[in-house]
């Protein structure tokens, strides 16, 4: 090898060190986030979507915003570990006790939920909290941003996934199976209204953010055994293809419930509240 060969090759790789494991431990990848932002965005009331286009940069969508905390977590000092929270499988459910002082993602959503919708908040608070918002609706609903086995949330578990693709638990719940279905971010909007549309979509509304916390921990403490013995997968596990087709329409489900939820969040914050209605509303 030629020692330009080589220099370059440590470069790629160090840059991929650099760059690559801090990256993955953040989201869902920029399909599922773009997919699920653009159900949300189907289902704001026209007041909800006219502040959103005023907060947020001209010709900036809902399902732009919806990466703006991945691409910027490096700006923003201490933002990385907001994006999840980790319990144990061996706990039953989350408690407070699960979020650290510095925050995670259950006590960050709220605390930018409040800022969002509190009308003394200076106009660069809020669209930072909006960004923050979308993104963190999503996270949340992630059941590998919150379940966690002493492994960074999956992380640090390696997998294989279709023609031995060297992965790990995370980033198949990330992207993985998503992309074993879906290969364009149309066909996974398309599947999430469809998911949203279902009778049974009507009992998403009215939940609080530990709820949500706690279905994806739920999730996610199945998502670490194998369907079919119920074992915990194990470093260098093959994803099997029963595991596919059991947790790939989980891992939809969770995107349209984001999206679902997250527009309640933004009607109800930004949108018209009891009392606040225009005179011309109600009015006979
Ligand atoms: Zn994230």
């Amino acid at each position: 090898m030629s020692g330009k060969r080589r220099a370059w090759l440590v470069m790629i790789l160090a840059v991929s060190l650099a760059l690559g494991p801090a990256r993955l431990a953040f989201a869902w990848g920029r399909m599922a986030h773009r997919a699920s932002a653009k159900l949300a965005e189907s289902r704001l009331t026209p007041r909800t979507l006219e502040r959103v286009r005023l907060l947020l940069e001209p010709g900036e969508s809902l399902a732009d915003a919806s990466t703006w905390a991945d691409e910027n977590s490096r700006e923003i000092p201490g933002s990385a570990s907001w994006h999840y929270v980790n319990v144990p499988i061996t706990h039953e459910r989350y408690s407070a006790r699960d979020c650290r002082k510095s925050g995670c993602v259950v006590s960050k959503l709220e605390e930018f939920r409040a800022i969002l919708a509190d009308p003394r908040s200076s106009r660069g608070d809020q669209r930072a909290a909006l960004r923050f918002v979308i993104h963190f609706v999503q996270d949340l609903h992630q059941p590998m941003h919150v379940a966690d086995h002493d492994d960074r949330g999956g992380n640090a578990l390696q997998l294989r996934l279709g023609r031995n693709d060297a992965t790990n638990l995370h980033q198949v719940w990330d992207s993985g199976l998503l992309r074993t279905q879906f290969r364009h971010e149309d066909d996974l909007v398309r599947a999430l209204r469809e998911l949203a549309a279902q009778p049974e979509a009507r009992r998403w509304h009215g939940q609080n953010v530990e709820d949500w916390a706690n279905e994806s921990f739920t999730l996610g403490r199945t998502a670490y055994r194998d369907p079919e013995t119920g074992a915990l997968l194990r470093n260098g596990s093959a994803i099997s293809r029963a595991y596919e087709r059991v947790n790939t329409p989980r891992a939809a489900l969770r995107l349209a419930q984001a999206g679902v939820r997250l527009a309640d969040v933004l009607n109800e914050a930004l949108g018209d509240r009891p009392g606040q209605q225009s005179p011309t509303r109600g009015s006979r």
